[in-house]
């Protein structure tokens, strides 16, 4: 957590990476934005905040975690040799803790009582909940009608967690509602609340903070994988949702001399509401308060996505990611559900890992790259378990025979 806006560093004091993020709000958002802008730039230098959120992440989290070496999956497939960044053996099992106990301990310090979200799938929901409970606030988490019934255990886990579900009943009663009625719970209550984002996304500075965050990812992995094979990888790898898991791990290798493939989700195919590829079928658009890539309709209202995992299914994407991919310093590709599939089930059987179904779309990736090459090595961040997965799973795929 270093360089605030030093020289060519992104974003810029404005909060933009090039042309995409920055912070489009209703002008009753302005001040208490303003208010975590400041928050977090005195933060991001201080010595006390920074060593709490070391122990943290030391001894609540399971950080470090470590980086393994697939070899019966890379042998079984040909070519180069896989990697994987265990973040599925994160406390909650995935990398959003990484940002949410971080959004946390900001709150702490900025004296807030009280922790606001949405959540679609829950993930996020379960992930801030916990944050909540460790720091002694409270939690209202927001979510659409109909996630509330697809994703029930969520739901539980919440309040077990001691956090207040606010079921969203307009709309279309998911996500994008409960993005609108946390907005409007937070806007009457900033005062005591703070709002946090789920991934990098949102108005600045969250894909700023959400992102510094995660850079703990890649700064371990980086030094794992060289301590393991005294080289760098060829090639890294993450899945892209919003873009908090690929962000984090790409950070630490944006100046070595690596390839770098951000892989998001092409569901059944490339028709509108086949997919959330945002990346390669996506145009300049605004959404929940930033400028980037943005599957949209003609009236510039997000167009419907889809994909098998659901913490994937988001019309927009990371502002950085949309600067990184001008830039052409990262790639960005694709993988269907049927391929993600694949990847889910040979990880599960040849290495004794069940991932989350977002993080099989990078091992997808990573089994048809690995296979072009004959040597060298590819670094996969595996940014969650399959724990949450299994019922969809067994429901459609079966159990893989
Ligand atoms: C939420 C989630 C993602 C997608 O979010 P990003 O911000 O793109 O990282 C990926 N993997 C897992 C396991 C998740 O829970």
């Amino acid at each position: 957590m270093t360089n605030k806006f030093k020289k060519n560093c992104v974003p810029n004091s404005e909060g933009f990476f090039g042309n995409y993020g920055g912070k489009f709000l209703p002008p009753q958002l302005e001040k208490p934005f303003a208010e975590i802008i400041e928050a977090y730039n005195k933060i991001q230098d201080d010595a006390s905040f920074i060593s709490e959120l070391r122990s943290i992440r030391k001894h609540f989290q399971g950080r470090p975690t470590p980086v393994f070496h697939a070899k019966t999956l890379s042998d079984n497939n040909g070519g180069a040799q896989i990697y994987l960044k265990r973040e599925d053996l994160n406390h909650t099992g995935a990398h959003k803790i990484n940002h949410c106990m971080g959004e946390g301990l900001l709150a702490k310090y900025m004296g807030k009582k009280k922790l606001i979200a949405e959540t679609g799938a829950g993930q996020h929901g379960v992930a801030l909940a916990t944050a909540a409970a460790y720091f002694g606030l409270e939690c209202e988490i927001h979510m659409g009608d109909v996630d509330i019934v697809k994703q029930a255990p969520n739901v539980s886990r919440m309040q077990l967690l001691g956090a207040k579900v606010v079921p969203v009943s307009f709309g279309l009663k998911t996500l994008k509602e409960a993005v609108d009625s946390a907005f409007m719970a937070y806007l009457e209550d900033y005062e005591n609340s703070i709002y946090c984002i789920g991934s990098v996304v949102g108005p600045h500075p969250f894909p700023l903070m959400v992102r510094d965050f995660q850079k703990v990812v890649g700064i371990e992995a980086r030094e794992q994988f060289f301590e393991m094979t005294g080289n760098l990888p060829d090639v890294v790898t993450a899945c892209v949702g919003g873009g908090s898991n690929a962000i984090g791990l790409f950070s630490a290798f944006l100046n070595d001399p690596c390839e770098i493939i951000g892989v998001e989700p092409l569901g059944t195919g490339t028709k509108i509401g086949e997919h959330a590829a945002t990346m390669t079928y996506g145009t300049e658009g605004i959404i929940h308060g930033f400028k980037c890539y943005l599957l949209q309709d003609e009236a510039g209202e997000p167009a419907p996505v889809y994909s098998c995992a659901s913490g994937l299914d988001y019309p927009g994407v990371g502002p950085e990611h949309c600067y990184l991919k001008d830039t052409g310093r990262v790639e960005y590709t694709t993988c269907l559900d049927s391929e993600c599939r694949d990847a889910f089930f040979k990880l599960s059987r040849q290495e004794g890992i069940i991932p989350a179904i977002e993080s099989a779309h990078a091992l997808a990736f990573a089994l048809k790259k690995a296979k072009e090459m004959d040597t060298g090595s590819i670094l996969v961040n595996l940014s969650g378990r399959g724990d949450k997965d299994l019922d969809y799973v067994i429901e459609n795929w079966g159990t893989g025979d």
